[in-house]
């Protein structure tokens, strides 16, 4: 017997208002299915498919590919932060394509908030985790100053993610993740004034905070889908093209923390 095809897909007014978020994408959609039917939908064009693989590549590419980039057989310290790096890189994407597969399960509205909530928590664990390699190299072998620092960037990433989840609209989501990002902006600024840590990570860290801005931007602008509505059903839109920017963002952080933490494993702190 031979398999089913792909379901007949719905356009925007034929599904519940909670998958009804972007007015300009206006078919394509797929139809509420059980779990192995979203799983299925990798396997078909609709309209989260490309949400899906430009997160799902990525994700394969980092799993396979940052933990070579680390340095071998570090320091304890270092070796931490290596691991914390590696979780930093691979949540956001991993939590990414979980939200999009099962955004269309036919459990309904509860089960697309709690995938809502596992998507920002992957943006939150890059946030606070991503950032903590650079902290370090900015207060390195000082535990208390270092400490009292990571300390106020996890309180500061902590109510970016309870200003997140609670906002009404992309544009108040966005605008909760601005704390984190002007704390590490200022990291980084001081690190370039005093020439702490690795040079040569600074650029990949402004490059970072650039490509993520512009993602979030692109994001709530929903550009190119509004100017011509229903042609960017499948491909280019505004929120692949975040996906795309994040990515990006995702492997300048990685490049900056390799160079941190080669530079880490080069100056160990003196034991007492
Ligand atoms: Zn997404």
């Amino acid at each position: 017997m031979a398999a089913p095809g792909p379901p007949r897909l719905l356009e925007r007014s034929r599904v519940p208002p909670h998958l009804q978020f972007n007015p300009f994408v206006l078919g394509g959609y797929r139809p509420a299915s059980s779990g192995f039917g979203c799983l299925r939908s990798l396997f078909y064009l609709h309209n989260e498919l490309g949400n899906i693989y430009t997160h799902g590549v990525p994700l394969v590419g980092f799993l396979l590919l940052v933990p070579g980039a680390l340095p071998r057989a570090p320091p304890a310290a270092v070796a931490w932060l290596g691991l914390g790096h590696y979780v930093a890189c691979v949540a956001p994407p991993l939590a990414s394509v979980v939200y999009h597969v099962f955004m269309s399960h036919r459990a309904g509205a509860g089960l697309y908030r709690r995938l809502l909530a596992l998507d920002l928590c992957g943006v939150a664990l890059v946030n606070t985790l991503g950032a903590v390699p650079i902290i370090y190299c900015a207060l390195p072998c000082r535990p208390g100053p270092c400490g009292a620092a990571l300390a106020a960037y996890g309180a500061l990433c902590g109510a970016a993610l309870w200003g997140a989840v609670g906002a009404a609209g992309r544009g108040r989501r966005l605008a909760a993740f601005a704390g984190p990002a002007l704390f590490r902006l200022a990291v980084v600024g001081l690190r370039g004034a005093v020439g702490l840590g690795a040079r040569r990570a600074l650029a990949p860290y402004a490059r970072m905070e650039a490509l993520a801005l512009l993602g979030g931007l692109v994001n709530v602008a929903r550009v190119p889908e509004r100017w011509r509505p229903g042609a960017f059903d499948y491909w280019a839109n505004s929120h692949q093209l975040m996906h795309l920017l994040v990515a990006l963002g995702i492997l300048h952080l990685h490049w900056g923390v390799a160079a941190d933490l080669h530079w880490a494993a080069r100056h160990p702190c003196p034991t007492a």
